[in-house]
C-alpha cells in the first residue's frame, strides 16, 4: 500500500494490516481512505477539511481497478466517506461520474448517513476566519497567486499534536519553496496478495477554492487511473495543473511505453513544468505502482512525503525525486 503525505500512514495503518491479512486490495484502500476521511486533524480530506470560499465544506473522491470498473463523486456536501460512495457508484450504476445534490441523493439512498455538522470542524471554521481577514485585506488572488502557502506537515503535526508519531525519517525541508498551499490529497494505491491493483484518491479540495470548482482528485485520468495490466498511478498537489495534462492517464501510458514508475512520474512533472509558468505555490506529487509491483512518487518541489506498507513494514519517507531542488 503506497499513500501521500504524512497523514498516508494514517491510511496504511489501516488499511495495510488488512491487505496483508488476505483482504482485496480495493476494500483495503477503502477502509484506508475512510481512516484519514474521519479523522479531523487532516483538513484536507472529509471531516476537518477545509471550507471553499463560501465556507462550506465539499468533498471529491474517485476509485478504479481498470479502465471498465471505476466511479467517483464530486461537489459532495455533508458526507465524511466519499471514496466509499464513489465505490456505489462504480458497483451500483451504469455511471462513472456523479456531482452535487444528484450525488448526495444517491449517498442518501444508498444508505450512507450524512454529518451532523456538514463536516465543518471548530478548527476548519476558524481557518475560514482568518482567511476572511486576509482575504479582505488582500488584492484579489491572481490565476497563478493562488492562496498563502502553508506548509502541510506543520499543519498536520500542530492538529494530530502527536497523535500519530510519524515523523518522516529526514526533516521535511524548510525552504520558501517547500512551503505548501492548503491543499493535500489522500492518495492510495493498494496492491493485494493476488496481484490486482485498486487506487482511492479522496480530497476537500484547495482549501478556499471558488465554490463549485472541481479540482483532479474525482476525474478518472487526473487525479488517478488505473490499468491493471501496465499499473496505477494517483495525484496530488495544485489540480488545475494536473488535470491540464491529464496526469495520472499520461504517468500510466508513459509506464506502458516501458518507463519505469519513477521516469513516468518524472516524465509528468517535466510535462507540467514545461506547460505552466510554475511559481513558490505550486506543488504537486504522485504515486505510482506497476502491475508488478515496482513503485515510486515524485513531486515537484521538497516537502512531499509518501508512506509505504509491504513485507517489510510500513515506513514514512522523503520522495527522493525531486524535480525543483
Ligand atoms: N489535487 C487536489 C485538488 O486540486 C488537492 C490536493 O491534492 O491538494 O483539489
Amino acid at each position: 500500500m503506497l499513500s501521500t503525505w504524512s497523514f498516508g500512514a494514517v491510511a496504511n495503518r489501516a488499511g495495510g494490516p488488512l491487505l496483508m491479512a488476505g483482504t482485496g486490495a480495493l476494500d483495503a484502500a477503502i477502509a484506508a481512505a475512510a481512516a484519514v476521511e474521519n479523522d479531523p486533524a487532516v483538513d484536507s480530506v472529509g471531516i476537518g477539511g477545509l471550507p471553499d470560499s463560501s465556507g462550506r465544506v465539499s468533498v471529491d473522491a474517485s476509485v478504479m481497478l481498470a479502465p471498465d470498473r471505476c466511479g467517483s463523486v464530486c461537489a459532495v456536501r455533508g458526507y465524511a466517506n466519499p471514496a466509499a460512495i464513489a465505490r456505489r457508484v462504480m458497483d451500483r450504476t451504469v455511471h462513472i461520474m456523479l456531482a452535487g445534490d444528484g450525488a448526495e441523493q444517491f449517498a442518501a439512498a444508498q444508505g450512507f448517513t450524512r454529518h451532523p455538522t456538514e463536516l465543518l470542524t471548530p478548527q476548519a471554521q476558524s481557518e475560514f476566519n482568518r482567511y476572511l481577514v486576509g482575504r479582505a485585506a488582500a488584492p484579489a488572488p491572481s490565476r497563478l497567486g493562488i492562496l498563502p502557502p502553508m506548509n502541510v506537515e506543520e499543519r498536520y503535526a500542530e492538529a494530530s499534536s502527536g497523535k500519530y508519531p510519524v515523523a518522516p525519517a529526514e526533516p521535511v525541508s524548510q525552504t520558501p519553496a517547500s512551503k505548501e498551499p492548503m491543499h493535500d490529497t489522500v492518495c492510495i494505491l493498494a496492491r493485494d496478495r493476488a496481484g490486482v491493483l485498486a487506487g482511492v484518491c479522496t480530497t476537500s479540495g484547495l482549501g478556499f477554492k471558488l465554490a463549485g470548482r472541481v479540482g483532479d482528485s474525482p476525474i478518472i485520468g487526473h487525479g488517478l487511473y488505473v490499468d491493471a495490466e501496465i499499473g496505477g498511478v494517483s495525484a496530488t498537489g495544485n489540480g488545475e495543473l494536473i488535470m491540464s495534462i491529464c496526469g495520472s492517464f499520461l504517468a500510466t501510458e508513459f509506464m506502458r511505453q516501458g518507463r519505469t514508475p519513477a521516469e513516468a512520474l518524472l516524465a509528468v512533472l517535466e510535462r507540467i513544468r514545461a506547460k505552466h509558468t510554475i511559481v513558490d505555490a505550486h506543488q504537486v506529487a504522485l504515486i505510482a505502482v506497476r502491475a508488478d509491483g515496482q513503485w515510486a512518487s515524485a513531486s515537484l518541489r521538497p516537502g512531499f512525503s509518501h508512506c509505504i506498507t509491504d513485507d517489510a513494514g510500513t515506513r514514512l519517507e522523503p520522495s527522493p525525486n525531486v524535480m525543483l531542488r
